[in-house]
C-alpha cells in the first residue's frame, strides 16, 4: 500500500446537484472519520466495505454541508487501497472547501491520475484498461464511446495475451531444448511452431492495421475544403456543420481567411477549415488567405476538393487537382441540381461525390466516401483496437520480433537465435499491457490525466 493518503475532486468543479471527493490510502478512512459525522452515530471504520453513511461534515464545531459518505475497503475498491468518496451538495466553493479540510486532516493533494495509478501498481487494472479510462471520460461520440468501452472491457487485453501466452510457450521450450538438446520437445517441432509464430504475426497486423482508422476515430481528422471560390465550399461546410458558419454570398471570393469548425460525420469528428478558395489573385488580403489555404492542405489529413460541376473546369481546377492528387482526397463535385458542364474524366482518379449542398442533396454519399477513405467504415469499435501511440509502438515492436522469429525458424537459423527474437516480441507485449513496464513510461502515462481520475 503506498504511505500517502491522497484527496481529490472527483466530479466536475463548477454547479452540479453533487460533488465528489475521493480519498484513497491507509488512512482514508480515518481522516473521513475525522470530518465526516454520521447521524446514527456510527464510525466509517465501524462500517462494512460497500456501504454509506448520511451524516454531515464538521470542521470543529462548523457544519459545513449534509454529505453521504460511501466506504470502499481495500482490495475492494477502485484503487486497491481504503477508499471514501463523500458526496457533498457541488458548489465550487463548497467542494474546496470540504477537500481544504480533508487535506488539513492529513491527507495530501492527489497527482493527475494518482488514483488510477494505484489502481495499476495495485494489480486492479492493466495499462490498456486504465489508458481506456481517458477516453471513456472524453468520448463526444458513440464510437468513440465504444472504442473505450471494449479496451476497458479487456478486449484488447485478452487478444494481447492469448498472443503472450503462446509466445511465452515458445521461449520456454526453446529453452528447456537449449539446456536438453538430444530430447524432443513438445511444440518445438519446425511446423507448429511456424504455425504459431504466423498465427500471432497475423493478430498483431490485424491490431496495427486497425490502428489509424482507430485513431481517426478517437481523435478525429484535420480537413480541408479548398476549391476555387464561388464553387460551394462555404455551403458544403454548412451543409456538414448544419448551420450558416461561413459567409456565402454571390460575390467570388468571400471567405477570405480558413473558418474553423468541428463537426461529426458519421463516427468522424472532422476539424473543418474553409479555407479561401485557391486561385491566382492581386488582391493582398486574398494572397494571404490563398497562402493560409495552401498551407493548411499541406497539414490536412483530409482535404475535401469542391469543384463547381455546372462550368466547365479552368486552369485554377487543373493545378488545384495537381496539387493534391497525392493526398486523401475526396473530389466534391458540387452544383450537382444544375446541368453538368465540368470535364468529370479529369477526377477519374480520385474518389469522387455528386453533392447539391445548396439543396443539402449528397450529404449520405459523403459521409460514405469520408469513412471509406478513413478506413473506419470497416472498423468494429468493440473489437482489440489499439488505443494509443504507446501501445501501437508496443504492438509495431513485438511485430518486428515475431517476423523475425520466423524468418530465422525459416531459414535454419540456431534455435537460440529464434529465441532471441521470441524474447523481444514477449517484452514488448508485457510493456504494452504493463506487466513489465518502466516507472518513467508508467508515469508518463498517468501524467496525461488530470487529477481525480
Ligand atoms: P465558396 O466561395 O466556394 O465558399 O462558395 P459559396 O459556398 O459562397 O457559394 C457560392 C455561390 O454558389 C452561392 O450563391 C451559393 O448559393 C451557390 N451554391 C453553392 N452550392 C450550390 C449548389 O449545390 N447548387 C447551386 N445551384 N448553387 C450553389
Amino acid at each position: 500500500m503506498a504511505e500517502k493518503t491522497i484527496a481529490a475532486v472527483a466530479s466536475p468543479i463548477g454547479e452540479a446537484s453533487i460533488g465528489v471527493i475521493r480519498i484513497s490510502g491507509e488512512k482514508a478512512i480515518e481522516i473521513a472519520d475525522k470530518v465526516f459525522f454520521a447521524f446514527s452515530g456510527e464510525r466509517l471504520a465501524d462500517l462494512e466495505g460497500y456501504k454509506a453513511a448520511y451524516g454531515e461534515i464538521k470542521d470543529g464545531e462548523t457544519t459545513l454541508d449534509d454529505a453521504v459518505a460511501l466506504v470502499f475497503k481495500a482490495p475492494k475498491s477502485y484503487t486497491g487501497e481504503d477508499v471514501v468518496e463523500i458526496s457533498v451538495h457541488g458548489g465550487r466553493l463548497m467542494v474546496r472547501n470540504v477537500l481544504r479540510l480533508i487535506l488539513a486532516n492529513g491527507a495530501e493533494n492527489a497527482a493527475p491520475g494518482e488514483f488510477t495509478k494505484r489502481a495499476f501498481l495495485n494489480g486492479k487494472t492493466d495499462l490498456t484498461k486504465a489508458e481506456s479510462i481517458m477516453g471513456l471520460i472524453s468520448a463526444e461520440n458513440d464510437a468513440q464511446l465504444r472504442l473505450s468501452r471494449a479496451a476497458h472491457n479487456g478486449v484488447l487485453s485478452e487478444k494481447i495475451a492469448k498472443i503472450e501466452q503462446s509466445l511465452i510457450a515458445a521461449a520456454a521450450s526453446i529453452s528447456a531444448y537449449s539446456d536438453y538438446p538430444d530430447e524432443d520437445i513438445e511444440g518445438l517441432d519446425n511446423e507448429s511452431f511456424t504455425a504459431m509464430l504466423c498465427e500471432a504475426e497475423t493478430a498483431l497486423k490485424q491490431m496495427l492495421a486497425s490502428y489509424d482508422a482507430g485513431r481517426i476515430i478517437r481523435e478525429g481528422i484535420d480537413t480541408a475544403i479548398v476549391g476555387k471560390p464561388n464553387v460551394g465550399k462555404s455551403t458544403v461546410m454548412n451543409m456538414l456543420s448544419g448551420w450558416e458558419r461561413s459567409i456565402v454570398t454571390d460575390i467570388a471570393g468571400t471567405t477570405r481567411d480558413v473558418v474553423e469548425d468541428t463537426v461529426t460525420v458519421g463516427d468522424i469528428v472532422l476539424r473543418l477549415a474553409d479555407t479561401a478558395g485557391i486561385h491566382e489573385t492581386a488582391d493582398t488580403v486574398e494572397q494571404l488567405g490563398v497562402q493560409r489555404a495552401n498551407s493548411r492542405i499541406d497539414t490536412a489529413g483530409l482535404i475535401l476538393a469542391v469543384f463547381d460541376g455546372s462550368s466547365p473546369l479552368d486552369s485554377d481546377d487543373y493545378a488545384l487537382l495537381e496539387k493534391i492528387k497525392e493526398l486523401n482526397t475526396i473530389i466534391i463535385i458540387n452544383k450537382s441540381d444544375l446541368s453538368i458542364k465540368a470535364d468529370l474524366s479529369a477526377f477519374k482518379d480520385f474518389i469522387t461525390v455528386e453533392t447539391s449542398a445548396k439543396l443539402g442533396d449528397g450529404y449520405d454519399r459523403l459521409a460514405a466516401a469520408i469513412a471509406e477513405i478513413c478506413g473506419t467504415g470497416n472498423l468494429d469499435p468493440d473489437s482489440a483496437v489499439l488505443l494509443s501511440e504507446r501501445q501501437r509502438v508496443c504492438a509495431a515492436k513485438a511485430l518486428s520480433g515475431v517476423t523475425a522469429a520466423k524468418d530465422a525458424l525459416i531459414s535454419g537459423c540456431t534455435i537460440d537465435a529464434v529465441g532471441v527474437c521470441v524474447d523481444d516480441a514477449v517484452a514488448a507485449l508485457l510493456e504494452l499491457t504493463g506487466k513489465r513496464v518502466t516507472n518513467e513510461v508508467t508515469d508518463e502515462i498517468f501524467r496525461r490525466f488530470c487529477v481525480g481520475k
